[in-house]
Parts: structure tokens; sequence; C-alpha cells
């Protein structure tokens, strides 16, 4: 009897000690997602910048961008926050809501349209291979805090030369 109540008090423990270990990894989880999301805010905020007033890279259109990936943050981790691999991108050609209407003729025009713009060393470098890398909340806070200066430093000049 004793026997029993002690191997319960025991599981008991084990379970509370695991319950701590699942909760503290869905908050370091959940902090690490959290700063990924600013990250990218923060990097997507400064393409649209630097590429304000070219065309689509896709399409080649004069319109609104958004920060189009060129190699998708989903398959492409490790190269989700290089600007190598995210240029501006109209609405359309960024797929709009939920990639929805993204098509393959849309990938091959970036494809084209890198080459038109930065040659095909460029196109190459993108498709990789690349090394996967593992972010930390330390790496992800400090490439946001550089891509928001980076951001600012850019509408700075802007503004100076007069839009
Ligand atoms: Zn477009």
């Amino acid at each position: 009897m004793a026997l029993s109540i002690a191997k319960r008090d025991k599981q008991r423990e084990a379970d509370k000690v695991h319950m701590q270990r699942v909760r503290l990894k869905q908050k370091s989880d959940n902090a690490l997602s959290i700063a990924k999301n600013n990250a990218q805010i923060a990097v997507n905020a400064f393409i649209r910048t630097r590429d304000e007033g070219k065309p689509c890279i896709s399409c080649g259109a004069m319109k609104p961008l958004t920060a189009g990936h060129h190699q998708s943050v989903g398959s492409y981790e490790e190269i989700r926050f290089n600007t190598k691999n995210i240029n501006g991108q109209c609405w359309g050609c960024n797929g709009g809501q939920g990639n929805k209407y993204k098509d393959d003729t849309v990938d091959q025009k970036y494809d084209a349209g890198v080459v038109e713009r930065f040659g095909q060393a460029r196109l190459d470098w993108v498709k990789g291979p690349h090394h996967l890398k593992r972010y930390r909340v330390d790496d992800l806070n400090r490439i946001r805090r550089i891509f928001t200066r980076r951001e600012k430093l850019y509408q700075r000049i802007r503004a100076k030369n007069g839009g």
C-alpha cells in the first residue's frame, strides 16, 4: 500500500515536471514565432521602401508593391530574411490573399525579372542550396532592429532627395 502511494506521488511529480516542461516549451516556441513575425515585418517594410518606384519584379507593372519572396518562406526558411530573396512585387503577382492565385508563370516571370535586374548569378544563388539556419529570439530581434533602422535611413535619404 505504502509503496503504491509512493509510486503514485512519484508519477504525479513526474507529470508535474513534464507539464512544466511542455508549458516552458510552448512559451519559448511562442516567443520565437512572435520574434520571427516581427523580424519579417521589419524586413518586408524595408524591401517596400527599397524598391519603391521600381516595377513589379514579376510582371514589370508600375503598381503598389508588396515584399514578394522569391523562394517561399515556407520552403526556404533559411533565406526568409535575406534581402536577395525578396523583391518588390505587385499584389496580384504576390498571389493576393493566401497565394491562391499564384501560378507557375508568376514564378517563371520572377526568375526572368531577377535575371534581368541582377543577372544570372543572383538567380543561381537564390535557387540554392542554402545552409539551414536556426534562429534564436536574440537573432530575430537583432534582424528586426537592423532592418527598422535601415528602412528609416532609406526613408530619410529619399525625403532628402525629394522623393
Ligand atoms: Zn506583378
